[in-house]
């Protein structure tokens, strides 16, 4: 039961109408006894929303397009994953002072290190946007061997150089090696399944995949990755495990990993 000992989270974005953490988190506080209720706050006032959270001591708040970098220069502290990659997906509000952290890239290892053994493996990581910056930062501090491929240019050198890593031009993708490719850009999204960033034809059984798009929840990449015996890993498996690492930071406790899958998927399927 909701009452005034009821803590308050949500997430912060804009738009926020579709986002899947408020059944995901929900889901997770109840299961685990935790009197919390998580809603989403779509926003074009981020100051505003930040000073909101610190005065009606809003505990934790997630935080998404387009505010993971915009963000930091209103929050009090960054934790140094954070600081590192310049992005925030998570604040915690600790007695007033807000510390932002970065769950994305974390969530993102999980997923795949749930499948595969990472180090030593060459990664290509597809798009140079916000979501590989975080992921490919992991990635490199777990040891893999990444190359940048992208669309424009000047995106792939900037992460590239971030990264310290090689870039190559999304057209010339099929001339790395490949052992793990990760997909970040937004092609193959709903409403658009029909299309994928990466040629079919270049797609080979001893490769994993894995998309950070969760709708739809197997992308045309997917599909024809599980079609030529690829390992394929779903954007849901990252996206349940940055939520399991938020969750961790808001409570200290372990969160029903599987219950957050299902209910995600469920919300999904609906
Ligand atoms: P972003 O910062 O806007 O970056 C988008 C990237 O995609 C850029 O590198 C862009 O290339 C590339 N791109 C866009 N349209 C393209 C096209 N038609 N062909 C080739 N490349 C294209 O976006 P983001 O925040 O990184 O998010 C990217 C995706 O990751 C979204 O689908 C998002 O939903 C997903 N995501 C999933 C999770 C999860 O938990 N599963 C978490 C975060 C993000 P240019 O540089 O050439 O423009």
């Amino acid at each position: 039961m909701k009452n005034k000992l009821t803590k308050i989270y949500g997430v912060l974005g804009n738009p926020i109408g579709h986002s899947l953490s408020p059944v995901m988190h929900n889901a997770a506080f109840n299961a685990a006894g935790v009197n919390a209720l998580y809603a989403a706050f779509e926003t074009s006032d981020l100051k505003g929303s930040i000073d909101g959270m610190r005065a009606l001591g809003i505990c934790g708040m997630s935080v998404t397009i387009p505010f993971k970098t915009s963000v930091i220069p209103y929050l009090d502290e960054l934790d140094s994953l954070a600081e590192r990659i310049g992005a925030v997906n998570t604040i915690v509000n600790k007695s007033g002072r807000l510390k932002g952290y970065n769950t994305d890239g974390l969530g993102a290892m999980k997923a795949l290190e749930a499948k595969i053994d990472l180090a030593g493996k060459r990664c290509v990581l597809v798009g140079a946007g916000g979501a590989a910056r975080g992921i490919g930062f992991m990635a490199r501090e777990k040891g893999m061997a990444l190359v940048v491929a992208n669309r424009s240019v000047d995106r792939g050198l900037a992460l590239a150089a971030f990264l310290k890593c090689r870039f190559i031009p999304l057209e010339r993708i099929r001339e790395t090696k490949i052992d793990v490719l990760i997909q970040t850009t937004p092609v193959g999204m709903f409403p658009h399944e029909n299309a994928s960033p990466v040629p079919d034809d270049m797609l080979q059984e001893d490769m994993t995949v894995m998309d950070a798009i969760y709708n739809p929840l197997e992308t045309r990449l997917l599909k024809n990755a599980r079609a030529k015996g690829c390992t394929t890993i779903s954007g849901l498996e990252m996206f349940i495990h940055q939520g399991a690492e938020q969750f961790r930071l808001w409570t200290d406790l372990d969160p029903d990993v599987d219950l957050m899958r299902t209910v995600v998927k469920n919300a999904l399927e609906e």
